[in-house]
């Protein structure tokens, strides 16, 4: 948290908890209030590495590295122009080549490696593949749309649904006041005695319940999912594997010298006696003086007859 700071002004987090660090394309911070004074006249240069930067392009810090926000920036950029899919490209390699493309310059105006070089790259791919990026651009805009006009059906048929819940709702208690005004009425009226009104009245308002129709089913959906309403997910029998069990083997560890002396022997030869005993607490967690100090042992002959090949 103390090397959060502002690297002109020094102040940091720590100090100064509503410090605002801001950063950018060069990937160099700077706190709010030494933007507002080296960037007055809207552009400078950045105190650390002299690239031309505009005050508007200061970004607010999402990282504790900046230089990730700077490669985030990079990435946005690049992928603007370099926006072909999978479908533009004749096989899966020539796909992976190109991601992998984009990686070297993400990777090479991240960190400043053949800028020059890169840019010349990035402006001769730009204009061999004007149309396609345009293209892409296009392409990209409408599915977002598409996505969004998809989002809001879903939305209306939720809200929908809602209201037509709301209703029956309303329709069934309406029903049963109805229906209980009807039976207090006919107590009052009838000739028959009470327990006949109450039961020709139970087999009414059985009756009126089932009458209450149940909320439409509503016309198929692709829900954003991809997974339409209504769609039963048939399970699909998973193919049984037929391989060898997994078989334990204790690890070897080769000190390239004497053996350690084995877990079982340690008390009787002597090395626990400097070593703290353990108490229940210890037992009860698994934990035995033996274990530390093979491993210790373990770690001591490693130590001393390791040899690098
Ligand atoms: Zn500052
Ligand atoms: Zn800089």
């Amino acid at each position: 948290m103390d090397d959060l700071g502002c690297p002109r002004c020094k102040t940091t987090k720590y100090r100064n908890p509503s410090l605002k660090l801001l950063v950018n394309v060069c990937g160099h911070t700077l706190c709010e209030s030494c933007v507002e004074l080296l960037f007055v006249r809207g552009s400078g240069t950045c105190q650390e590495c002299n690239t031309p930067l505009r005050k508007s392009n200061f970004k607010v810090q999402l990282f504790e590295d900046p230089s990730i926000d700077k490669e985030v920036e990079i990435r946005k950029k690049i992928l603007k122009i370099y926006n072909k899919r999978e479908d533009d490209f004749p096989s899966l390699r020539d796909y992976n080549d190109f991601l992998e493309e984009i990686e070297e310059i993400v990777y090479n105006l991240t960190n400043n490696v053949d800028i020059e070089n890169t840019r010349r790259k990035i402006d001769l791919y730009q204009n061999d593949n004007k149309d396609t990026i345009q293209k892409n651009k296009v392409k990209m805009t409408r599915e977002q749309e598409e996505l969004e006009e998809a989002l809001e059906f879903e939305k209306q048929e939720n809200e929908q649904r809602k209201m037509h819940l709301q209703k029956e709702e309303q329709l069934q208690q309406m029903l049963k006041r109805k229906n209980k005004q009807e039976l207090l009425d006919q107590l009052e009226t009838s000739h028959l005695p009470a327990s006949i009104v109450l039961a020709q009245h139970k087999g009414k308002s059985s009756k009126i319940e089932m009458h209450i129709e149940k909320p439409k089913p509503l016309k198929t959906v692709t829900f954003s999912t991809g997974i339409k309403m209504g769609h039963h997910i048939s399970p699909v029998t998973i193919p049984k594997v037929e391989e060898a069990l997994y078989k334990y083997h204790p690890i070897q560890i080769e000190t390239h010298g004497p053996a350690v002396p084995p877990i079982e022997t340690l008390s009787r030869q002597g090395y626990l006696n400097h070593v703290r005993a353990t108490a229940p607490q210890d037992l009860a967690g698994g934990y035995t003086s033996s274990l530390a100090c093979h491993r210790a042992l373990q770690d001591a002959f490693s130590g001393l007859f390791w040899q690098p090949h």
